[in-house]
C-alpha cells in the first residue's frame, strides 16, 4: 500500500502519520521528492483501513500495490534510484562500464586488462574469481588468490572492482575485498545467498537467472531490498530461449520494461547474451539507446587463449573503438559515462 501525501505538507503532520503507521505494525519506506511525499507500507497491511487514511485531510491518495514486489517497486519510489559507489554512480543520468576478463588468470593478465579499459574510458573492473561453471572439471578460478589480484589491480588503476559470490561461506572476504558483489545468473534464485547480501551495505549488481521472467528478477531483487539493503543494480544477461545460434537471447525489450516497474538501476552484459564477441558491440550500443544504465563487458588481452568465455571477450583494440561509440550516444542520449 502506498500513502500520498499533498505537497508541501508540514513536517509535523508527516510525523503524525508515520507514527500513526507505525502503531499499526507495518514497515515503512518513505520517499521524499521536491514536490511529494510518499509512505511505503510492507508486511501485513490488513490492519491500515484505507478509508481511514483517506480521511486524513493531508493525505492526497491511498494506492494498493498489486505487484508483489514492493520495495522494488516504483511506486514506490517514483525517481530513479542511484547508487554510489566510490566516487561513481550508477543509475539516473549515468552510464556505467564495467569491463574485464571473465575470470582472473594471473597478475601480468589482469593489470594489464584493466589499465587497458581504464585508459578507454571504463569505469569498474570485472574479474570472476570464484566462477560458476557448468562443468566440474573446467577452471573453476582462482578464488582468493583472484580476489588478491583484482585488489592489486585496483590499487594499480583505481577502478571499483565487481566480482562474483557464490557461497554466503565467503560474504565476509567479499564485504572487504570488492566494492561491488556480483550475484550471478544460476544464483538468482538463492534465496539465502540474497538474503545475507541483502543484510550488508554492498552494492549488489543481480543478474536475472537463465530462465527468469522479469517479475522473479525483481522479486529476487526484493529479497535483497527487503533485508535493508537498497544497493541493488539489475543485470539483463539473455535469456534462454529456443534460439541456439546465440548463447542466449538478449531481452532488450526487458530494460523499458524494467525501468517502467521499477526504480533500480539495470545493466545490459551483451557477453553473456549473446556468447559471440562481435555481438557485443552491436549489443551494447543498443543497450544505451533502449535506456539501459551501463554495460558489463568481458575483455580479454589474448581471447584466444581465456580460461574462459574467450569466445565472447573483446580485445581492448576493439573495446577502445566500442567505447568510443558509446561516448557519442552519451552526448545524444544526455547520459554521463562512468
Ligand atoms: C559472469 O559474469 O562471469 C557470469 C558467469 O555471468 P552469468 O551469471 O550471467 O552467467
Ligand atoms: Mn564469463
Amino acid at each position: 500500500m502506498i500513502i500520498v501525501m499533498k505537497p508541501r505538507t508540514p513536517q509535523e503532520e508527516i510525523m503524525k502519520i508515520r507514527n500513526k503507521i507505525q502503531e499499526l505494525g507495518c514497515e515503512i519506506h518513505e520517499s521524499q521528492g521536491v514536490n511529494y511525499h510518499i509512505f511505503g507500507l510492507v508486511g501485513n497491511t490488513n490492519t491500515v483501513d484505507p478509508d481511514r487514511i483517506l480521511a486524513i485531510e493531508s493525505v492526497e491518495k491511498v494506492i494498493h500495490v498489486q505487484e508483489p514486489y514492493k520495495i522494488a517497486n516504483r511506486l514506490f519510489h517514483p525517481e530513479d534510484s542511484v547508487i554510489k559507489i566510490s566516487d561513481k554512480k550508477i543509475g539516473g543520468q549515468n552510464f556505467a562500464v564495467i569491463a574485464g576478463p571473465c575470470s582472473v588468470e594471473s597478475k601480468e593478465q589482469i593489470i594489464s586488462i584493466a589499465e587497458d579499459v581504464k585508459s578507454a574510458g571504463a569505469g569498474f573492473l570485472r574479474g570472476g574469481a570464484f566462477k560458476p561453471r557448468s562443468s566440474p572439471y573446467s577452471f573453476q578460478g582462482l578464488r582468493e588468490d583472484g580476489l588478491e589480484l583484482l585488489k592489486i589491480a585496483r590499487e594499480k588503476t583505481g577502478l571499483p572492482i565487481v566480482s562474483e559470490l557464490m557461497s554466503t561461506e565467503h560474504l565476509e572476504r567479499f564485504i572487504e575485498d570488492v566494492d561491488v558483489i556480483q550475484i550471478g545468473a544460476r544464483n538468482m534464485q538463492n534465496f539465502e545467498l540474497l538474503k545475507e547480501v541483502g543484510k550488508t551495505r554492498k552494492p549488489i549488481i543481480l543478474k536475472r537467472g537463465l530462465s527468469a521472467t522479469i517479475e522473479e528478477l525483481l522479486l529476487a531483487a526484493e529479497y535483497v531490498l527487503a533485508q535493508g539493503n537498497e544497493n541493488v543494480i539489475l543485470c539483463e544477461r539473455g535469456i534462454r530461449t529456443f534460439e541456439t545460434y546465440t548463447r542466449n537471447t538478449l531481452d532488450l525489450g526487458a530494460i523499458p520494461v524494467i525501468k517502467k516497474l521499477s526504480h533500480l538501476p539495470v545493466i545490459v552484459d551483451p557477453s553473456h547474451a549473446g556468447g559471440l564477441w562481435w555481438l557485443v558491440d552491436p549489443m551494447a550500443k543498443a543497450a544505451m539507446v533502449v535506456g539501459a544504465d551501463g554495460v558489463m563487458i568481458e575483455v580479454h588481452n589474448d581471447p584466444a587463449n581465456a580460461r574462459c568465455d574467450g569466445q565472447q571477450s573483446l580485445k581492448p583494440e576493439k573495446f577502445s573503438t566500442l567505447m568510443n561509440s558509446l561516448k557519442e550516444l552519451a552526448r545524444i542520449q544526455g547520459k554521463v559515462i562512468n
